[in-house]
C-alpha cells in the first residue's frame, strides 16, 4: 500500500459541476474512473508499484481504497479471512481500538502485522491491535475545498462521511472505515 518515488500525485485543476443533487467539484472531461461508488471525487495518482523507492510514509490512494473496500492485507495484498474477524493495527492513541473506530488502515494479516510494526513508521512508535468482527464503509479523508473559490480550505486531509454535504467539495485520498465488535490483541499472543 505504500506509494513508490515513481507514483506521483497529480492535481488537476478542478470545476464547479452540476448533477440532480446540486453543484460539486470535478475534474474537466472526467472519466468514471475518478469518482467512486458514491460518487466521491479522487486524487489522480500514477500507478507504477515497484519503480524507484517504496516511500513507507506515504499511501497509494488506489491501493489503500482497494485494499479497504476489499478487505485485502494492507501490507502483501492478499485476502484476509473471509467472514472475519480481521485482524487491525492502528497507532497508538493511548487507548484500546473503541467501537466505531474511524481509521484509514485497511486489516492486515498476521505475519504482514510482525513485520509492519517494525517497519511502518506510523506504527513503530507504539500500535493498539484488535480483532474487528465487523468493518464499514464510512467515508474519505481527503481535501476539502471552499464551494466558494475552489481552492483547498487547508493542506491537511479531512474526514469526510459519505452522507456529509462536504463529500461534493472533497478530492478522496483515502478510504475511512468504521470498526465493529472490536477485541483487544497483543501481535505476540497471536498465531503465526
Ligand atoms: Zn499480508
Amino acid at each position: 500500500m505504500a506509494a513508490w518515488s515513481e507514483e506521483r500525485a497529480r492535481r488537476p485543476l478542478v470545476v464547479r459541476r452540476a448533477d440532480a443533487g446540486g453543484e460539486r467539484i470535478g475534474y474537466p472531461g472526467e472519466p468514471a474512473y475518478d469518482r467512486d461508488g458514491h460518487g466521491a471525487l479522487w486524487v489522480r495518482q500514477s500507478f507504477a508499484p515497484g519503480r524507484g523507492r517504496p516511500q513507507f510514509q506515504n499511501v497509494h490512494a488506489l491501493r489503500q481504497r482497494r485494499a479497504a473496500r476489499r478487505m485485502l492485507c494492507q501490507v502483501c495484498g492478499r485476502p484476509t479471512p473471509r467472514g472475519g474477524p480481521w485482524l487491525f493495527v492502528l497507532r497508538d492513541v493511548g487507548r484500546p481500538v473503541e467501537e466505531g473506530e474511524r481509521t484509514t488502515a485497511p486489516p492486515v494479516c498476521v505475519p504482514c502485522a510482525r513485520v509492519s510494526v517494525r517497519h511502518c513508521p506510523r506504527l513503530r512508535e507504539g500500535h493498539v491491535a484488535a480483532m474487528v468482527g465487523r468493518a464499514e464503509v464510512w467515508g474519505v479523508a481527503g481535501v476539502v475545498h471552499r464551494p466558494a473559490t475552489l481552492e483547498p480550505a487547508d493542506g491537511a486531509l479531512h474526514v469526510v462521511a459519505y452522507d456529509s454535504p462536504a463529500i461534493r467539495w472533497t478530492v478522496a485520498h483515502r478510504l475511512v472505515l468504521t470498526l465493529h465488535d472490536c477485541a483487544p490483541v497483543r501481535l505476540d499472543a497471536l498465531p503465526a
